[in-house]
């Protein structure tokens, strides 16, 4: 049971973006990807979530044997799939309480209703793990949030919807230290035998919180090394400079 990604070539507007990536997540790990900026990293996560912009020539991602080329976005999401995006879209206009709500509406079978009271119970019980004010739950979905209140919006729908692969993009991103190793306790909270996530960053720092048991580096479009966390201190060590300099020659 794995998210495998085979080949993958991906393009947006004529330009080809990914160049044969090839990664496999199995059920009960956390893989992180870090590479310089430009380097495909949320071309990749959005390609894995079925992203309109771009197009799959070549290669397959599969989730637990299920091509996802022939699903929708929203079918992906309900076969278990759960994007935190880098930069969250604002949704004016739907209360965060009513669109998480819908989303889980959403996963249900046919004709069942969410238990409201049980529902509201977990929301809180989650808003106040990740340290969000319960006064959110009536705010637009991202309007007018804070970089830092955005992301944790993300952790919390993912905590929501229980996925059973976890894709994140640079969710670290725009949180200071405490909001960073709250975040990491919501997303360690959710680690198990039965999910897998893909953690992508820029820093080496979330992975002292969040510890990944493999760490792959991006440049150019594919992945050019991989190896254990040693390989996110080394990276942080020299800086993604070294990439230019042809120190990492594709595996
Ligand atoms: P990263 O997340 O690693 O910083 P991206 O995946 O965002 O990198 O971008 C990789 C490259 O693809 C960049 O050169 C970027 O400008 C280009 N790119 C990504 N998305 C689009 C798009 N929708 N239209 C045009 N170019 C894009
Ligand atoms: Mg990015």
């Amino acid at each position: 049971m794995s998210l495998i990604i085979k080949n993958l070539h991906a393009e947006t507007d004529g330009t080809e973006i990914l160049k044969g990536l090839d990664l496999e997540i199995p059920r009960g790990e956390v893989h992180a990807i870090m590479g310089p900026n430009g380097s495909g990293k949320s071309t990749l996560a959005k390609v894995i979530a079925g992203h309109e912009d771009y197009t799959v020539t070549e290669g397959s991602v599969t989730m637990d044997g299920v091509d996802l080329s022939g699903l929708e976005v929203d079918e992906r999401a309900r076969a278990g799939l759960f994007l935190a995006f880098q930069y969250p879209a604002e949704v004016p206009g739907v209360s965060m309480a009513n669109f998480l709500r819908a989303a889980r509406q959403a996963r249900l079978p046919e004709g069942e209703e969410i238990d409201a009271v049980a529902y509201y119970k977990e929301l809180y019980e989650k808003m106040d793990l990740l340290g969000i004010d319960r006064k959110f739950t009536s705010r637009s979905v991202n309007e007018g949030f804070s970089g830092g209140e955005k992301k944790r919006n993300e952790v919390l729908q993912m905590m929501m919807l229980e996925p059973v692969y976890c894709v994140m993009d640079e969710t670290d991103s725009g949180l200071d230290i405490d909001a960073l190793k709250v975040v990491a306790e919501g997303v360690n909270a959710m680690r198990s035998p039965e999910r897998g996530f893909l953690v992508i960053t820029h820093y080496q720092r979330l992975l002292n919180y969040i510890e990944p048991d493999h760490v792959h580096v991006l440049a150019g479009g594919r992945i050019v090394r991989s190896g254990g966390k040693e390989l996110a201190h080394e990276l942080e060590a020299k800086g993604y400079d070294f990439l230019k300099e042809g120190e990492l020659a594709p595996a």
